[in-house]
């Protein structure tokens, strides 16, 4: 798996691709993710957002926030409802891309898991998961992670 990476919309209406390798890949167990998510958890891909190409369509967009003192604008398509990826406000270089939206999602791993404290009880971490109890003092932890995971990448 290497750049780019292609990704649409459940309905198609939306195609996008991503130009260059993504910068972390975590998982997040917070409350607010499993309640956004509607799931247990939410998977999260930062990528630059230079990188990330709209091929088709029009993501439809609201703002979410402030959680957590953090305001970011959803990018969904109005088709289908999928959600594509977030653009936060106070980084305006960083789109987080819901990776269940790519074309082939499986070649790209996870390095991290945060917000351990609030994970549901029957989840199961990988043996050798990197697991933070809240969030990380410095998310760049999670990219250098990723380096160090993908080493071609960057
Ligand atoms: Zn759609
Ligand atoms: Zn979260």
């Amino acid at each position: 798996m290497s750049a780019p990476y292609l990704g649409r919309c459940f309905c198609g209406d939306i195609r996008y691709r991503v130009t260059q390798e993504p910068i972390t890949y975590y998982l997040c167990h917070c409350t607010e993710c499993q309640q956004r998510t509607g799931s247990a958890f939410a998977l999260s891909l930062w990528v630059r957002r230079a990188s990330l190409e709209v091929l088709a369509g029009e993501p439809s967009k609201y703002v979410v926030g402030p959680e957590g003192g953090k305001t970011k604008t959803a990018c969904y398509c109005a088709r289908c409802t999928a959600r594509l990826w977030g653009e936060p406000a106070a980084a305006p270089d960083l789109a987080i891309v819901q990776p269940g939206t790519l074309d082939q999602p499986t070649g790209l791993e996870p390095v991290a898991h945060i917000w351990t404290r609030s994970a549901q009880p029957w989840f199961v971490f990988p043996p050798d998961a990197v697991k933070y109890e809240v969030q990380p003092p410095d998310m760049a932890e999670l990219a250098l992670l990723w380096q160090r995971r993908n080493p071609t990448s960057g």
